[in-house]
């Protein structure tokens, strides 16, 4: 069974072509029950280099293509455009996607790990992620490699494409205006390759 809003997904992809997951339970990961949802940041070398920021909700991953990639300084916004749902699969995905196929390029895991919900109503309840994503506030803890703390997610009320959200570290202790990890930190917390020796691994191997 293919969860539904997965639909998008899969009618974008042919699985004969892309060596990406498909939708379909078979290929899910064996997860345990009792742990916290989890979160994926992928550099993707597509027609522009950007980097996809997933959060698992409900079984898949609620996608972003953040074209700077994200900060470690709260007084940056970063522009967030919402696309579709990916399978948790998706999660550990790294390689080529074949020219001619949608999304075209390297694909690297620049960083992993479980997040938390820390979204609050004004009495300091929480607010479920579902209906944080629904308001267009949802605010999240991120226990990455490199990314740690909290991440605002605002969908921008601003004239313009109703896809684009903005992405803002929250002021924490673990905001940092000096670091820039999107510069500094361009391995793969999964493999410890650069998307070079990923595409390369890719070429030699025929
Ligand atoms: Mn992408």
């Amino acid at each position: 069974m293919t969860p539904r809003s997965l639909s998008e997904y899969e009618s974008r992809r042919d699985f004969r072509r892309t060596p990406e997951p498909s939708g379909r339970s078979k290929d899910a990961p064996k997860l345990k029950k009792d742990r916290n949802p989890i979160f994926v940041i992928q550099q993707h070398d597509a027609t522009t280099l950007h980097y996809d920021f997933r959060i698992e909700v409900e079984g898949v991953l609620k996608s972003w293509a953040v074209p700077k990639g994200p900060s470690t300084d709260p007084r940056e916004k970063r522009l967030a455009v919402a696309t579709e749902d990916h399978p948790l699969s998706y999660a550990d995905f790294e390689g080529v996607i074949p020219e001619d196929e949608y999304g075209a390029g390297t694909v690297l895991v620049w960083d992993a790990g479980p997040y938390k919900n820390i979204t609050e109503d004004d009495d300091g309840n929480e607010i479920p992620i579902k209906k944080a994503l629904k308001k267009g506030t949802v605010e999240i803890w991120l226990e990455g490699k490199k990314l740690r703390g909290g991440y605002a997610l605002v969908h921008s009320k601003m004239r313009g494409d109703r896809k684009n959200w903005l992405l803002v570290k929250m002021k924490d202790d673990q905001a940092d205006a000096r670091r820039n990890p999107v510069s500094t930190e361009p391995k793969s917390v999964l493999s410890g390759r650069t998307l070079k020796q990923v595409r390369k691994a890719h070429e030699d191997g025929g």
